[in-house]
């Protein structure tokens, strides 16, 4: 994080903790992080700035209160853009989330492919990085190609080179997947991209709340992620793209606010980022997130990392010896974030959820977790998942592991009393 300087204090996770208001319940052990991460007090109030103190529109308005609002909202388009060291905020384009950040590209960014052009996703993404460029591919002829997965739930980039093929324009990945918790060797994909001549777009949903990156270090051109899984407000995501790239790109929504000059017969777009926020932004929720990025930097992520190297590889062991559950995801934690999915023979994931709730406290997410084509190559239909985030405590990990572990001897009698052999 070398633009933020050191991080203001050395990492612990009990004084992370007592900056969420909602966490200061002992009741609640919340692993549901990958869904939508806490809030802390600082961002609380930041969120709140907007409409007690600063409403106005942020676009036209010349009085003290509209020139407030424009400050507010372009110094979180500036916060965003150094969390990410991209190399101006121009090159941060508010959204509404991650899905409507992809789909702004694949309207805008598709809009310059022609028939017969690829686009390359993988067997890991989520439906936002999916179905925006099925889409694409049926309106104007576009090719996807999908990358597998290898059997622990990674990306197979073995089969990178012959995936990606002369015509491929873009990639398209997860940096790291809401399921799986792997994590993409970007070097690779980014090398493999070039050789061919495309542009690379990493889904950073699942990766950026786990740390600052730097979009130019990764030679990367485009990165979108969401503000509710980075501990801000819901409503607000990011588009960041190359300046010269975004300078290229059509709008994708158009209407109040994104023009320099409109005639009966013609239009002047303005310059990006405006160029493609069309309408009245989502100001409060972008101030919030610029808080909450700015919260994010004087974090002391390496030690927040280890932090969760160390409950995750705790969640994992424990899983593995538990008879009947199967982890979906790779094991090494070189290879992954604390994004844990897991079966367990015989127990409907959603019952999991249910027995870790009502008996220990413990929030956890099961389903498809909107990523079917992921879920169903591993021949399942859901998973349960826990995900930890850096005010996640050892207390967390007890209950979940002592949820398990009740679940699975409750799965062993029953098992017995039928007669069937347990399955392991
Ligand atoms: N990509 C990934 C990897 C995700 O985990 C999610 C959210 N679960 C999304 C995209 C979609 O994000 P949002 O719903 O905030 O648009």
């Amino acid at each position: 994080m070398a633009r933020h300087g050191q991080p203001s204090r050395a990492f612990d996770a009990a004084s992370v903790r007592a900056e969420f208001p909602i966490l200061s319940d002992p009741g609640l052990h919340y692993l549901d992080n990958a869904a939508i991460a806490q809030i802390p007090t600082v961002v609380l109030d930041a969120m709140g700035l907007f409409d007690r103190e600063l409403r106005a529109n942020v676009h036209g308005g010349v009085y003290r209160l509209a020139c407030g609002a424009l400050a507010a909202y372009e110094s979180a388009r500036a916060a965003v853009a150094r969390f990410i060291h991209a190399q101006s905020p121009a090159e941060v384009v508010f959204t509404y989330g991650t899905t409507s950040a992809i789909n702004l590209l694949a309207h805008s960014f598709g809009a310059l492919l022609q028939e017969g052009d690829e686009v390359l996703i993988s067997q890991l993404e989520h439906h936002s990085n999916l179905l925006p460029w099925r889409q694409l591919a049926e309106r104007r002829g576009v090719v996807l190609r999908t990358l597998p997965m290898t059997q622990d739930g990674r990306l197979d980039l073995d089969r990178l080179e012959e995936t990606l093929r002369p015509r491929c324009r873009l990639v398209a990945l997860t940096h790291c997947s809401n399921v799986t918790g792997a994590l993409t060797d970007v070097d690779r994909v980014v090398a493999a991209a070039r050789a061919v001549g495309a542009k690379v777009m990493l889904d950073g949903a699942q990766r950026l709340p786990h740390g600052a990156i730097d979009v130019q270090a990764l030679g990367i051109d485009f990165y979108v992620f969401s503000g509710h899984k980075c501990y801000g407000p819901t409503g607000i995501g990011v588009l960041w793209g190359k300046a010269e790239l975004l300078a290229t790109m059509p709008p994708f929504m158009t209407g109040g606010q994104m023009i320099r000059r409109v005639t009966a017969e013609a239009v002047d777009y303005a310059d990006p980022p405006r160029r493609l926020e069309a309408g009245t932004p989502p100001i409060g929720p972008a101030i919030g997130l610029g808080a909450a990025l700015e919260w994010m930097a004087r974090l002391d992520w390496d030690g927040a990392q280890r932090h969760e190297r160390r409950l995750t590889q705790r969640v994992l062991a424990r899983l593995a010896e538990l008879p009947g559950v199967r982890v979906v995801g790779p094991l090494d934690l070189c290879e992954r974030i604390g994004v844990v999915s897991f079966d367990i023979a015989g127990i409907d994931p959603t019952e999991v959820c249910r027995a870790l709730d009502r008996r220990h406290g413990v929030a956890l997410r099961a389903g498809y977790h909107c990523a079917q084509p992921l879920v169903a190559a591993f021949g399942l239909t859901g998973v349960a998942r826990a995900s930890l985030a850096p005010y996640s405590t050892d207390a967390d990990v007890d209950a979940l592991l002592e949820g398990l572990d009740a679940l699975a001897s409750e799965r062993c009698r029953l098992v017995t009393s039928s007669g069937a052999a347990p399955a392991s």
